[in-house]
């Protein structure tokens, strides 16, 4: 028998998220981004899922590859590039197109005697991260244009701050960056440019392309915005089992560190699953799991393979019982916060040893 924790995915849920995500951004070519092993979910229930995508968007040549043998025909995007000149080879013989983001690269293709290579160029138009200055573009345009066998396909930016939260007093917002690309697209080149965020909040970031990621695993790109009220439906649910159940009387103390000491006469749940398994070991007590229909408080350190939480005020908690450590019932943006982070490190973080049930 396996360990009793498991990753739930729900290919309805993906496919739905995708016709959501497909309906705010109607008429554009809708990139579904699927790194990090489809942030987290499995490349190949990805695959399966988002069929009805325009294409799949990328960092690691290897997930071209996966896709491939996994009979996806459709359009596969590299979004940082290639990183050397022994990938232009595969990236052409898998038809994979490339953003291309620093003159090295513009170098090494010319060097390489492609014979069709299609390239996004990649601005710069205030995440100060990848990408040319809007006012190299042009010169970009001209130098990729001018190698045999290249097409540039639009150019593409990336917002630094598309959520509603963190709009504001900040040095780049949509509306600046977008002013940025504007000037750009005068040119008339298309453009490729929003994220969940901003097809979710921002209609007025037009453009030809859209690359959603987060929210068509059901996660809300706002941690403050939930995914109900964006009509997703949360892709992956994070459970174990109650492997073991400890009575503790006032005053012991739960786990590495002795840091949770129990106030009253306790029941403590030990769960199989710990930061092994990708769940953080940073969370600190109190922190919400759900067991039996309720959220009990997560007491003392996280440990590799397993973790302790108070279930004395939930009697129906008893071995065996099934935990959500995040999901269906409890929103992994909601987890991530109680550690100070967002729900992408989260499902992106979920281990390989965690197996990966479908429903
Ligand atoms: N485009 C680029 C270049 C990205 O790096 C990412 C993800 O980080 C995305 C699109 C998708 O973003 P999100 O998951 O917020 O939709």
């Amino acid at each position: 028998m396996p360990r009793p924790i498991f990753a739930e995915i729900d290919l309805h849920a993906l496919r739905h998220n995708l016709n959501v995500m497909r309906s705010k951004a109607e008429g554009r070519t809708l990139w579904a981004v699927v790194k990090a092993n489809a942030y987290g979910h499995g490349l190949e229930n990805a695959v399966t899922a988002f069929a009805d995508a325009d294409g799949l968007a990328t960092i690691d040549l290897c997930d071209a590859e996966l896709a491939r043998r996994c009979r996806w025909q459709k359009r596969i995007l590299l979004l940082e590039g290639f990183f050397d000149a022994s990938d232009i080879e595969r990236l052409e013989s898998l038809k994979v197109e490339t953003v291309i983001h620093s003159f090295w690269q513009i170098d090494l293709l010319r060097k390489a005697g492609v014979k069709d290579v299609r390239c996004h160029i990649k601005v710069n138009s205030g995440m100060n991260r990848l990408g040319f200055l809007p006012v190299e573009v042009n010169a970009v345009y001209d130098e990729l244009t001018s190698i045999p066998g290249v097409r540039v396909m639009d150019v593409v930016t990336h917002f630094a701050n598309a959520e509603p939260t963190y709009f504001g007093d900040r040095p780049a917002t949509v509306e600046k960056q977008l002013a940025r690309m504007g000037r750009l697209a005068r040119g008339g080149a298309a453009a490729c440019m929003a994220n969940s965020a901003a097809i979710l909040f921002h209609p007025e970031v037009g453009g030809e392309a859209v690359r959603a990621g987060v929210a068509l695993y059901g996660v809300s790109p706002d941690s403050h915005i939930s995914s109900e009220e964006l009509g997703i439906i949360p892709a992956m649910t994070l459970a174990a089992k109650i492997i073991a159940i400890q009575e503790i009387p006032a005053g012991e103390a739960v786990g590495y560190g002795s840091r949770w000491i129990a106030k009253r006469h306790s029941r403590i749940a030990v769960v199989a699953c710990g930061y092994a398994d990708g769940y953080p070991r940073s969370m600190p007590d109190g922190s919400p799991v759900w067991v039996e229909g309720q959220i009990a408080p997560l007491t003392g350190s996280v440990s590799m393979d397993m973790l302790e939480i108070d279930i004395t005020d939930i009697p129906a908690a008893q071995l065996g019982s099934r935990v959500e450590l995040w999901g269906r019932h409890l929103p992994v943006n909601r987890v991530a916060a109680c550690c100070g982070t967002i729900g992408y490190e989260l499902i992106c973080a979920l281990a390989r040893r965690v197996p990966i049930v479908l429903r």
